[in-house]
């Protein structure tokens, strides 16, 4: 999972690196291909459910599982990329949002405490907490700064699967759900509107919108439970 990992890493790396205004998704896209490909690895987006791509790309107002198209980035956009891969059968999954250009300050702000929410989360993955004071603790900073947080769509635990059981919601009271031990895996991943929690799905049945059109941030890492405290698999 250490290996998968690292791949879902470097493929966010090499896309962070590739958006400025003009790139398209579908351009994004190819940079994540070029990735696995280069790592003998294989992508867990692609065919999932049909899914046509490696990366789903969610500008602005959209939360999550967007595809990727060629209509291209702008000034002031951001734009939400979730990849993943698998490396002999392990799987890793992480999401960034990332600004294209110059944002505005209140922009800025909601990547700032996205992020900020899951390494709280992150944070409480320790052997004999609970799967719900993660979320508790994602809750209190994204809603601490006035912030909203997605209940529709949740973490989850990952391993030889993409998506395994138990879910990781981003909210809820502390104390509650399975215990965590060492060894477990998973992907925690806070998606945080500047507006109102609700959602909406595209006419294209992924594109995951707000419902008032306000912003919204997408962060996720796949993280271990060690005898140390949490190691974060999906970083270089
Ligand atoms: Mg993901
Ligand atoms: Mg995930």
């Amino acid at each position: 999972m250490r290996k998968a990992g690292r791949v879902v890493a470097e493929m966010h790396e090499r896309i962070r690196e590739a958006i400025r205004p003009g790139v398209t998704p579908l351009q994004l896209d190819a940079v994540g291909r070029e990735v696995i490909e280069r790592n003998a690895a294989r992508s867990n987006f692609l065919g999932y459910h049909g899914f046509p791509a490696v990366i789903c790309a969610s500008p602005n107002d959209m939360i999550v599982h967007g595809i990727p198209d060629d209509v291209p980035l702008e000034e002031g956009d951001i734009i939400s990329i979730d990849c993943g891969a698998i490396i002999q059968g392990y799987h890793g999954d992480a999401a960034h949002t990332w600004p294209v250009g110059q944002i505005s300050a209140e922009a800025e702000k909601l990547l700032r405490v996205t992020e900020e929410s899951l390494w709280a989360g992150i944070a409480q993955m320790r052997d004999g907490n609970r799967i719900s004071d993660i979320g508790h603790a994602v809750q209190t900073v994204a809603e601490g700064a006035g912030y909203s947080v997605v209940r529709e769509y949740v973490g989850h635990a990952i391993g030889t699967a993409m998506h395994e059981k138990p879910e990781v919601p981003n909210y809820g009271d502390p104390g509650k759900g399975p215990k965590l031990r060492v060894g477990n895996v998973f992907a925690v991943e806070p998606m945080v509107n500047l507006g109102g929690c609700e959602t909406q799905v595209l006419a294209d049945g992924w594109g995951v919108v707000t419902r008032d059109g306000s912003l919204s941030a997408h962060f996720e890492h796949s993280i271990a439970i060690t005898e140390d405290g949490p190691e974060v698999l999906t970083l270089l």
